[in-house]
């Protein structure tokens, strides 16, 4: 079944696609599906941000939608950055960028108050009556410097031990662990 993924991050199509596919689905980006919108994602939460994009582009496409809204949150900055993750260092900064401002914040904070989830909100619409909410959390902390090439986004300070952070480990470990995989095992679970 054709499934269009309302995102246009390489990097999370590329694993949701990897995770999505042995299960019967062909997902598509919105590019592919030759949708080109820009939608306003002002919701407080991620899941609000998720139904926000999923509804705009089903009104459009009416074909099965999956959005999705991720991001970090670091306990000592109370939850932040939060539903800010992309832009936490302005509009036009980097991955870098941002990491630098989080690591920066957190100079000489100790590692037991360096904890950090990241947090993912999915929202699907497989037609005008079925529509799921669930999501999914990995747990871990903040590291001293970014390690790892693999991975994209906050994934290099994001460690999930001491000395690995999520951007050491190859793409499937990843997508074992990841609040992404968690949030879509809920929502297999859901659908059967
Ligand atoms: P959005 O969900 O497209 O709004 O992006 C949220 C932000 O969180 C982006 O800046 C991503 O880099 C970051 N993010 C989301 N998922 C991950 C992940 O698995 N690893 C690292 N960063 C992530």
């Amino acid at each position: 079944m054709k499934l269009i993924i309302a995102s246009n991050n390489q990097g999370k199509i590329r694993e949701l696609k990897e995770i999505l596919s042995p299960l019967g689905y062909e997902p598509v980006s919105m590019k592919e599906a030759g949708i080109d919108i820009d939608i306003i994602e002002d919701g407080e939460t991620f899941s609000e941000n998720a139904r926000i994009k999923a509804q705009a582009i089903y009104e459009i496409a009416k074909i099965p939608v999956l959005a999705d809204d991720s991001g970090l949150a670091v306990d000592f900055l109370d939850g932040a950055p939060g539903v800010y993750s992309a832009r936490y260092a302005g509009e036009n900064a980097s991955d870098k960028d941002r990491m630098n401002k989080i690591l920066e914040e957190l100079e000489g904070v100790d590692k037991s108050l360096r904890g950090a989830k990241f947090v993912c909100s999915l929202y699907f619409i497989k037609d005008d009556e079925t529509e799921i909410c669930v999501s999914g959390e990995c747990h871990g902390f903040i590291g001293e410097e970014p390690i790892g090439d693999n991975g994209f986004g906050y994934d290099p300070i994001f460690m999930i031990e001491d000395g690995v952070s999520m951007a050491c480990i190859p793409a499937e470990e990843k997508n074992k662990i990841s609040h992404r995989a968690r949030a879509l095992q809920s929502l297999v679970e859901e659908l059967s």
